[in-house]
Protein backbone atom coordinates (compact mmCIF):
# COMPACT_ATOMS: atom_id res chain seq x y z
CA UNK A 1 0.00 0.00 0.00
CA UNK A 2 1.56 3.35 -1.09
CA UNK A 3 0.48 6.70 0.13
CA UNK A 4 1.83 9.32 -2.17
CA UNK A 5 0.24 12.61 -0.12
CA UNK A 6 -0.48 14.16 3.17
CA UNK A 7 -3.73 14.88 1.61
CA UNK A 8 -4.53 11.10 0.24
CA UNK A 9 -3.90 9.93 3.83
CA UNK A 10 -5.47 12.36 5.62
CA UNK A 11 -8.97 11.84 3.54
CA UNK A 12 -8.39 8.43 3.77
CA UNK A 13 -8.77 8.95 7.87
CA UNK A 14 -11.58 11.37 7.85
CA UNK A 15 -13.59 9.08 5.55
CA UNK A 16 -12.55 6.59 7.83
CA UNK A 17 -11.23 4.53 5.51
CA UNK A 18 -8.23 3.78 7.62
CA UNK A 19 -7.11 4.17 11.29
CA UNK A 20 -4.37 5.75 13.34
CA UNK A 21 -3.35 2.14 14.31
CA UNK A 22 -3.34 1.09 10.80
CA UNK A 23 -1.23 3.61 9.19
CA UNK A 24 1.24 2.74 11.81
CA UNK A 25 0.96 -1.33 11.18
CA UNK A 26 1.36 -0.03 7.59
CA UNK A 27 4.69 1.81 7.84
CA UNK A 28 6.24 -0.39 10.44
CA UNK A 29 5.90 -3.21 8.14
CA UNK A 30 7.19 -1.56 5.22
CA UNK A 31 10.38 -0.02 7.37
CA UNK A 32 10.97 -3.66 8.48
CA UNK A 33 10.95 -5.07 5.22
CA UNK A 34 14.08 -2.08 4.31
CA UNK A 35 15.83 -3.03 7.33
CA UNK A 36 18.82 -4.18 5.09
CA UNK A 37 19.20 -0.01 3.55
CA UNK A 38 19.95 0.82 7.09
CA UNK A 39 18.06 3.77 7.03
CA UNK A 40 17.41 4.20 10.88
CA UNK A 41 19.51 4.47 13.36
CA UNK A 42 16.23 4.35 16.10
CA UNK A 43 13.67 1.98 15.21
CA UNK A 44 10.51 1.18 18.13
CA UNK A 45 7.72 -0.27 17.24
CA UNK A 46 6.81 -0.11 20.65
CA UNK A 47 7.53 3.89 20.02
CA UNK A 48 5.08 4.55 17.48
CA UNK A 49 2.29 2.33 19.45
CA UNK A 50 2.42 4.66 22.04
CA UNK A 51 1.99 7.34 19.76
CA UNK A 52 -0.90 6.01 17.76
CA UNK A 53 -2.79 6.51 21.20
CA UNK A 54 -2.50 10.13 21.85
CA UNK A 55 -3.11 10.78 18.28
CA UNK A 56 -6.15 8.72 18.39
CA UNK A 57 -7.60 11.30 20.49
CA UNK A 58 -6.36 14.31 18.32
CA UNK A 59 -9.68 16.33 16.16
CA UNK A 60 -8.94 15.27 12.56
CA UNK A 61 -8.50 19.27 12.42
CA UNK A 62 -4.88 19.17 13.24
CA UNK A 63 -3.01 19.58 9.80
CA UNK A 64 -0.28 16.42 10.56
CA UNK A 65 -2.87 13.97 12.06
CA UNK A 66 -1.30 11.03 11.89
CA UNK A 67 1.17 11.31 9.44
CA UNK A 68 4.10 9.50 9.20
CA UNK A 69 7.70 11.16 9.78
CA UNK A 70 10.95 10.24 10.23
CA UNK A 71 13.53 12.49 11.79
CA UNK A 72 17.12 13.32 11.36
CA UNK A 73 18.87 11.46 14.77
CA UNK A 74 20.32 15.39 14.63
CA UNK A 75 17.00 16.98 16.23
CA UNK A 76 16.39 16.12 19.87
CA UNK A 77 13.91 14.10 20.41
CA UNK A 78 12.35 13.55 24.25
CA UNK A 79 10.87 9.71 23.56
CA UNK A 80 13.54 8.28 21.00
CA UNK A 81 17.76 9.01 21.66
CA UNK A 82 19.33 11.16 19.70
CA UNK A 83 22.99 9.97 18.59
CA UNK A 84 24.12 13.10 16.26
CA UNK A 85 25.53 9.42 14.24
CA UNK A 86 28.41 9.36 17.03
CA UNK A 87 29.98 6.93 19.25
CA UNK A 88 30.53 9.94 21.55
CA UNK A 89 26.32 10.47 22.15
CA UNK A 90 25.57 6.23 21.47
CA UNK A 91 23.65 6.57 24.97
CA UNK A 92 22.43 9.97 24.73
CA UNK A 93 18.56 10.50 25.92
CA UNK A 94 17.69 14.15 25.70
CA UNK A 95 15.42 15.51 28.45
CA UNK A 96 13.87 18.21 25.28
CA UNK A 97 12.49 18.02 22.51
CA UNK A 98 13.50 20.30 20.08
CA UNK A 99 11.93 23.07 18.25
CA UNK A 100 11.04 21.72 15.31
CA UNK A 101 9.92 18.40 16.09
CA UNK A 102 7.87 19.98 18.78
CA UNK A 103 5.88 21.90 16.47
CA UNK A 104 5.38 18.66 14.50
CA UNK A 105 4.61 16.87 17.59
CA UNK A 106 1.94 19.29 18.21
CA UNK A 107 0.40 19.24 15.03
CA UNK A 108 -0.16 15.20 15.25
CA UNK A 109 2.65 13.97 13.39
CA UNK A 110 3.68 10.24 13.57
CA UNK A 111 7.58 9.66 14.44
CA UNK A 112 8.53 6.39 12.44
CA UNK A 113 12.27 6.40 14.08
CA UNK A 114 15.35 8.78 13.95
CA UNK A 115 17.72 8.53 10.10
CA UNK A 116 21.13 7.69 9.76
CA UNK A 117 23.08 10.46 8.72
CA UNK A 118 27.38 11.66 9.01
CA UNK A 119 28.36 11.90 12.09
CA UNK A 120 27.47 15.51 13.29
CA UNK A 121 26.08 16.05 9.54
CA UNK A 122 29.51 16.39 8.25
CA UNK A 123 29.80 14.30 5.12
CA UNK A 124 27.50 13.99 1.39
CA UNK A 125 27.52 10.29 1.48
CA UNK A 126 25.79 8.96 4.68
CA UNK A 127 28.96 7.42 5.03
CA UNK A 128 30.91 8.52 8.20
CA UNK A 129 28.03 7.34 10.61
CA UNK A 130 28.83 5.00 13.34
CA UNK A 131 26.17 3.09 12.60
CA UNK A 132 26.77 2.40 8.74
CA UNK A 133 26.68 3.32 5.17
CA UNK A 134 22.89 4.25 4.23
CA UNK A 135 22.09 2.30 1.05
CA UNK A 136 19.99 4.19 -2.01
CA UNK A 137 16.75 2.56 -1.91
CA UNK A 138 17.15 3.11 -5.99
CA UNK A 139 20.56 0.89 -6.18
CA UNK A 140 20.79 -1.98 -8.36
CA UNK A 141 21.13 -5.20 -6.39
CA UNK A 142 24.79 -5.77 -6.72
CA UNK A 143 26.04 -2.34 -6.86
CA UNK A 144 25.08 -0.36 -3.76
CA UNK A 145 24.62 3.25 -4.20
CA UNK A 146 25.30 6.30 -1.37
CA UNK A 147 21.88 8.19 -0.61
CA UNK A 148 24.21 11.52 -0.65
CA UNK A 149 24.30 13.43 3.01
CA UNK A 150 24.55 14.69 5.70
CA UNK A 151 20.43 13.70 5.62
CA UNK A 152 20.96 10.21 3.84
CA UNK A 153 18.75 8.57 5.73
CA UNK A 154 15.70 11.15 5.75
CA UNK A 155 15.96 11.15 1.37
CA UNK A 156 16.25 7.47 1.46
CA UNK A 157 13.35 7.44 4.08
CA UNK A 158 11.15 9.46 1.52
CA UNK A 159 12.34 7.39 -1.66
CA UNK A 160 11.90 4.26 0.36
CA UNK A 161 8.04 5.27 1.10
CA UNK A 162 9.15 4.81 4.70
CA UNK A 163 7.05 8.03 5.69
CA UNK A 164 5.48 10.82 3.93
CA UNK A 165 8.07 13.44 4.85
CA UNK A 166 11.38 13.71 6.86
CA UNK A 167 13.31 16.20 8.47
CA UNK A 168 16.82 17.15 7.43
CA UNK A 169 19.43 19.86 8.30
CA UNK A 170 21.48 22.14 5.65
CA UNK A 171 24.71 23.27 6.44
CA UNK A 172 26.30 23.33 2.99
CA UNK A 173 23.65 21.00 1.30
CA UNK A 174 23.08 18.13 3.48
CA UNK A 175 19.04 18.52 2.68
CA UNK A 176 19.21 19.43 -1.21
CA UNK A 177 22.13 17.13 -2.51
CA UNK A 178 21.06 13.80 -0.91
CA UNK A 179 17.02 14.72 -1.86
CA UNK A 180 18.91 14.88 -5.71
CA UNK A 181 20.57 11.90 -5.37
CA UNK A 182 17.39 9.69 -3.91
CA UNK A 183 14.79 11.53 -6.11
CA UNK A 184 12.56 13.33 -3.51
CA UNK A 185 12.04 16.82 -2.86
CA UNK A 186 14.47 18.88 -0.11
CA UNK A 187 13.86 22.60 0.64
CA UNK A 188 16.80 24.27 2.98
CA UNK A 189 14.91 27.74 4.03
CA UNK A 190 16.37 30.63 4.40
CA UNK A 191 18.57 31.28 7.58
CA UNK A 192 17.03 31.63 10.68
CA UNK A 193 13.27 30.61 9.47
CA UNK A 194 13.36 27.67 11.71
CA UNK A 195 14.64 27.70 15.22
CA UNK A 196 17.76 25.71 15.25
CA UNK A 197 17.12 24.98 19.41
CA UNK A 198 17.71 21.13 20.12
CA UNK A 199 19.36 20.32 16.95
CA UNK A 200 23.01 19.15 17.35
CA UNK A 201 25.16 21.96 15.99
CA UNK A 202 27.50 21.88 13.80
CA UNK A 203 28.29 24.66 11.96
CA UNK A 204 25.96 27.25 13.93
CA UNK A 205 25.78 30.55 11.40
CA UNK A 206 25.10 28.00 8.63
CA UNK A 207 22.77 25.35 10.59
CA UNK A 208 19.07 25.40 8.75
CA UNK A 209 16.65 22.71 9.27
CA UNK A 210 14.13 21.91 6.39
CA UNK A 211 12.49 18.89 5.23
CA UNK A 212 11.83 16.21 2.19
CA UNK A 213 8.73 14.62 0.50
CA UNK A 214 7.99 13.22 -2.53
CA UNK A 215 6.21 16.11 -3.68
CA UNK A 216 6.28 20.09 -3.70
CA UNK A 217 2.92 20.13 -1.81
CA UNK A 218 4.01 18.25 1.13
CA UNK A 219 6.94 20.25 1.62
CA UNK A 220 5.17 23.17 1.74
CA UNK A 221 2.18 21.85 4.35
CA UNK A 222 5.32 20.63 6.56
CA UNK A 223 7.70 23.96 6.38
CA UNK A 224 4.79 25.65 7.29
CA UNK A 225 4.47 24.32 10.43
CA UNK A 226 8.03 23.42 11.16
CA UNK A 227 8.92 27.71 10.75
CA UNK A 228 8.37 30.37 13.21
CA UNK A 229 9.82 32.38 16.13
CA UNK A 230 11.84 30.99 18.66
CA UNK A 231 13.69 33.27 21.75
CA UNK A 232 15.33 30.50 22.41
CA UNK A 233 17.29 30.17 18.98
CA UNK A 234 19.40 34.08 18.58
CA UNK A 235 19.25 33.77 15.01
CA UNK A 236 15.38 32.93 14.84
CA UNK A 237 13.96 35.14 12.57
CA UNK A 238 10.39 37.00 14.02
CA UNK A 239 8.63 37.00 10.31
CA UNK A 240 4.88 36.04 9.42
CA UNK A 241 5.02 32.57 8.03
CA UNK A 242 2.81 32.29 4.90
CA UNK A 243 0.43 29.78 3.90
CA UNK A 244 2.95 28.77 1.89
CA UNK A 245 0.60 25.62 0.28
CA UNK A 246 -2.48 27.56 -0.05
CA UNK A 247 -0.32 30.11 -1.76
CA UNK A 248 1.21 27.77 -4.29
CA UNK A 249 0.86 28.83 -7.82
CA UNK A 250 2.53 27.14 -10.81
CA UNK A 251 2.02 30.83 -13.06
CA UNK A 252 5.38 31.34 -14.22
CA UNK A 253 4.30 34.01 -16.93
CA UNK A 254 6.68 37.03 -16.92
CA UNK A 255 9.04 35.63 -13.82
CA UNK A 256 12.62 36.32 -14.39
CA UNK A 257 14.63 33.42 -13.86
CA UNK A 258 18.68 34.19 -13.46
CA UNK A 259 21.01 31.20 -15.14
CA UNK A 260 24.38 31.66 -13.55
CA UNK A 261 26.88 31.05 -15.66
CA UNK A 262 29.89 29.98 -12.79
CA UNK A 263 26.91 26.80 -12.31
CA UNK A 264 28.68 25.35 -15.97
CA UNK A 265 31.78 24.19 -14.49
CA UNK A 266 33.94 21.33 -16.25
CA UNK A 267 33.59 17.95 -15.48
CA UNK A 268 29.71 17.86 -15.18
CA UNK A 269 27.83 15.14 -17.40
CA UNK A 270 26.24 16.35 -20.46
CA UNK A 271 23.05 14.52 -18.55
CA UNK A 272 22.79 17.47 -16.43
CA UNK A 273 23.25 20.03 -18.84
CA UNK A 274 20.39 18.68 -20.45
CA UNK A 275 18.16 18.51 -17.19
CA UNK A 276 19.10 22.22 -16.55
CA UNK A 277 18.49 23.06 -20.46
CA UNK A 278 15.10 20.77 -20.31
CA UNK A 279 13.94 22.99 -16.90
CA UNK A 280 14.93 26.54 -18.39
CA UNK A 281 12.54 25.58 -21.47
CA UNK A 282 10.09 24.46 -19.85
CA UNK A 283 10.15 27.77 -17.50
CA UNK A 284 10.55 29.69 -20.63
CA UNK A 285 7.04 28.09 -22.13
CA UNK A 286 5.39 28.37 -19.12
CA UNK A 287 6.15 32.00 -19.73
CA UNK A 288 9.08 32.98 -17.35
CA UNK A 289 11.99 35.50 -18.87
CA UNK A 290 15.52 33.81 -18.82
CA UNK A 291 18.16 35.85 -18.14
CA UNK A 292 21.79 35.07 -17.92
CA UNK A 293 23.48 35.93 -15.16
CA UNK A 294 27.12 36.00 -13.28
CA UNK A 295 27.64 35.26 -9.66
CA UNK A 296 31.57 36.32 -9.81
CA UNK A 297 32.39 35.17 -6.36
CA UNK A 298 31.26 31.48 -6.88
CA UNK A 299 34.27 29.59 -6.94
CA UNK A 300 35.62 30.51 -3.82
CA UNK A 301 32.39 29.28 -2.06
CA UNK A 302 33.63 26.22 -1.67
CA UNK A 303 36.87 26.97 -0.42
CA UNK A 304 35.03 29.64 2.08
CA UNK A 305 32.80 27.07 3.54
CA UNK A 306 35.54 24.32 4.12
CA UNK A 307 37.48 26.97 6.41
CA UNK A 308 34.06 28.50 8.03
CA UNK A 309 32.10 25.05 8.51
CA UNK A 310 35.32 23.39 10.42
CA UNK A 311 36.37 26.60 12.51
CA UNK A 312 32.60 26.73 14.00
CA UNK A 313 32.66 22.65 14.23
CA UNK A 314 35.91 23.46 16.39
CA UNK A 315 33.98 25.21 18.39
CA UNK A 316 30.80 23.68 18.63
CA UNK A 317 32.10 20.34 19.26
CA UNK A 318 34.27 21.15 22.38
CA UNK A 319 31.56 20.25 24.74
CA UNK A 320 31.74 16.78 23.85
CA UNK A 321 34.46 16.20 26.56
CA UNK A 322 33.32 12.86 28.40
CA UNK A 323 32.31 15.03 31.86
CA UNK A 324 28.38 16.27 31.19
CA UNK A 325 27.29 14.49 29.38
CA UNK A 326 27.87 11.55 26.53
CA UNK A 327 30.62 8.66 26.38
CA UNK A 328 33.56 8.58 28.32
CA UNK A 329 36.88 7.00 28.10
CA UNK A 330 37.71 4.48 30.46
CA UNK A 331 41.27 3.99 32.13
CA UNK A 332 42.39 7.79 32.08
CA UNK A 333 45.13 8.64 34.74
CA UNK A 334 44.40 12.50 34.80
CA UNK A 335 41.76 15.22 33.78
CA UNK A 336 43.42 15.75 30.42
CA UNK A 337 44.20 11.99 29.32
CA UNK A 338 40.26 11.47 29.74
CA UNK A 339 39.52 14.79 28.05
CA UNK A 340 42.04 13.06 25.14
CA UNK A 341 40.94 9.41 25.05
CA UNK A 342 37.11 10.03 24.90
CA UNK A 343 37.67 12.47 21.88
CA UNK A 344 39.82 10.36 20.20
CA UNK A 345 38.04 7.63 20.86
CA UNK A 346 34.50 9.11 20.61
CA UNK A 347 34.92 10.61 17.27
CA UNK A 348 34.99 9.41 14.00
CA UNK A 349 37.62 10.32 11.19
CA UNK A 350 35.85 12.56 9.96
CA UNK A 351 35.12 14.62 12.42
CA UNK A 352 38.62 14.92 13.65
CA UNK A 353 39.35 16.18 10.29
CA UNK A 354 36.99 19.17 10.47
CA UNK A 355 38.24 20.04 14.37
CA UNK A 356 42.21 19.75 13.22
CA UNK A 357 41.28 21.95 10.16
CA UNK A 358 39.23 23.91 12.44
CA UNK A 359 41.14 24.75 14.96
CA UNK A 360 44.19 25.38 12.75
CA UNK A 361 42.21 28.31 11.03
CA UNK A 362 41.21 29.56 14.21
CA UNK A 363 44.74 29.55 16.19
CA UNK A 364 46.79 32.78 16.46
CA UNK A 365 48.74 33.41 13.51
CA UNK A 366 46.42 32.17 10.91
CA UNK A 367 43.24 33.75 12.57
CA UNK A 368 43.25 36.60 10.22
CA UNK A 369 44.57 34.83 6.97
CA UNK A 370 42.17 32.42 6.92
CA UNK A 371 39.19 32.70 9.20
CA UNK A 372 38.66 36.53 9.08
CA UNK A 373 39.61 36.69 4.93
CA UNK A 374 36.83 33.43 4.80
CA UNK A 375 34.58 36.02 6.15
CA UNK A 376 34.90 38.40 3.78
CA UNK A 377 35.26 36.36 1.29
CA UNK A 378 31.22 34.66 2.59
CA UNK A 379 30.15 38.59 2.29
CA UNK A 380 31.44 39.17 -1.15
CA UNK A 381 29.40 35.73 -2.38
CA UNK A 382 25.86 36.61 -0.42
CA UNK A 383 25.98 40.03 -1.98
CA UNK A 384 26.68 38.62 -5.58
CA UNK A 385 22.95 37.07 -4.81
CA UNK A 386 21.79 40.41 -3.11
CA UNK A 387 22.61 42.27 -6.17
CA UNK A 388 21.52 39.58 -9.14
CA UNK A 389 17.95 39.63 -6.87
CA UNK A 390 17.50 42.77 -8.11
CA UNK A 391 16.86 41.46 -11.66
CA UNK A 392 15.70 38.21 -11.22
CA UNK A 393 12.82 36.30 -9.15
CA UNK A 394 14.76 33.59 -9.01
CA UNK A 395 17.73 31.29 -9.93
CA UNK A 396 17.93 27.74 -11.08
CA UNK A 397 21.07 25.64 -11.22
CA UNK A 398 21.77 21.47 -11.19
CA UNK A 399 21.28 20.72 -7.44
CA UNK A 400 24.38 18.20 -7.31
CA UNK A 401 27.54 17.55 -10.35
CA UNK A 402 26.50 13.97 -10.62
CA UNK A 403 24.06 11.44 -9.57
CA UNK A 404 23.90 8.58 -6.96
CA UNK A 405 27.44 7.28 -7.16
CA UNK A 406 28.79 3.95 -5.69
CA UNK A 407 28.78 3.79 -2.14
CA UNK A 408 32.57 3.00 -1.70
CA UNK A 409 33.65 5.68 -4.59
CA UNK A 410 34.71 9.02 -3.10
CA UNK A 411 35.03 7.20 0.63
CA UNK A 412 39.17 7.75 0.42
CA UNK A 413 39.11 11.18 -0.74
CA UNK A 414 37.88 13.74 0.96
CA UNK A 415 38.60 16.51 -1.42
CA UNK A 416 36.55 14.40 -4.20
CA UNK A 417 33.59 13.84 -1.61
CA UNK A 418 33.58 18.24 -0.93
CA UNK A 419 33.06 18.65 -4.52
CA UNK A 420 29.59 17.57 -3.95
CA UNK A 421 28.55 20.67 -2.71
CA UNK A 422 30.01 22.83 -5.33
CA UNK A 423 26.57 23.64 -6.49
CA UNK A 424 25.11 23.86 -2.56
CA UNK A 425 27.52 25.60 -0.40
CA UNK A 426 27.31 29.27 -2.06
CA UNK A 427 23.05 29.58 -0.79
CA UNK A 428 24.08 28.32 2.17
CA UNK A 429 27.17 31.38 2.62
CA UNK A 430 24.61 33.23 1.54
CA UNK A 431 21.51 32.15 3.85
CA UNK A 432 18.98 31.91 0.89
CA UNK A 433 16.66 29.79 0.58
CA UNK A 434 16.74 27.10 -1.90
CA UNK A 435 14.87 23.70 -2.75
CA UNK A 436 15.87 20.76 -5.05
CA UNK A 437 13.08 18.94 -7.14
CA UNK A 438 13.57 15.42 -8.88
CA UNK A 439 13.92 16.53 -12.80
CA UNK A 440 15.02 13.64 -15.60
CA UNK A 441 17.51 10.97 -15.18
CA UNK A 442 20.69 9.77 -16.09
CA UNK A 443 21.72 6.70 -19.08
CA UNK A 444 21.11 4.49 -15.96
CA UNK A 445 17.75 5.94 -15.29
CA UNK A 446 18.90 7.28 -11.87
CA UNK A 447 17.19 10.67 -10.64
CA UNK A 448 18.82 14.23 -11.64
CA UNK A 449 17.67 17.32 -9.84
CA UNK A 450 17.19 20.90 -10.52
CA UNK A 451 18.33 23.82 -7.78
CA UNK A 452 16.14 26.84 -7.06
CA UNK A 453 17.23 29.72 -5.51
CA UNK A 454 15.59 32.29 -3.84
CA UNK A 455 15.41 35.89 -2.02
CA UNK A 456 16.24 35.99 1.92
CA UNK A 457 12.36 34.94 3.32
CA UNK A 458 10.83 34.21 -0.27
CA UNK A 459 10.55 30.50 0.22
CA UNK A 460 6.83 31.10 -1.76
CA UNK A 461 8.82 31.92 -5.09
CA UNK A 462 10.85 28.65 -5.07
CA UNK A 463 8.46 26.48 -3.71
CA UNK A 464 5.86 27.83 -6.89
CA UNK A 465 8.40 27.55 -9.60
CA UNK A 466 8.75 23.91 -8.12
CA UNK A 467 5.65 23.32 -8.10
CA UNK A 468 5.53 24.41 -11.99
CA UNK A 469 8.63 22.22 -13.13
CA UNK A 470 6.53 19.36 -10.89
CA UNK A 471 3.47 19.33 -13.53
CA UNK A 472 5.95 18.41 -16.65
CA UNK A 473 6.30 15.15 -14.98
CA UNK A 474 2.67 14.43 -14.33
N1 LIG B 1 28.69 17.99 2.75
C1 LIG B 1 28.87 19.20 3.50
C2 LIG B 1 29.83 18.96 4.63
O1 LIG B 1 30.28 17.86 4.77
C3 LIG B 1 27.56 19.72 3.97
C4 LIG B 1 27.04 19.02 5.15
C5 LIG B 1 25.80 19.63 5.67
O2 LIG B 1 25.14 20.41 4.99
N2 LIG B 1 25.49 19.29 6.90
O3 LIG B 1 30.16 19.86 5.36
Amino acid sequence: MEFKSISELQSLLNDKKISVKEIADTYIKKIKEKKDLNIFIYFNEDKIYEQVKNIENFSNEKKLKAIPIAVKDLFCTKNMPTTAASKILENFHPTYESFVTQRLVDMGAMFVGKTNLDEFAMGSATNTSYFGNTINPLSEKDIPLAPGGSSGGSAAAVAADLCLGATGTDTGGSIRQPASLCGVVGIKPTYGLCSRWGIAAFASSLDQAGVFSKNVTDSSILLEEMAGYDQRDSTSSNVKIPNFSKELNADMSGKIIGIPKEYAVDGISDEINQVWEDAIKSLEKKGAIIKKISLPHTKYALPTYYIIAPAEASSNLARYDGVKYGFRADDSNSLDEMYELTRSEGFGKEVKRRILIGTYVLSAGYYDAYYIKAQKVRKLIANDFVNRFSECDFILTPTAPSAAFPLNEKQDDPIKMYLNDVFTVPASLAGIPGISIPYGSDKKGLPLGIQILGKHYNEQEIFNAAFALEKDYE
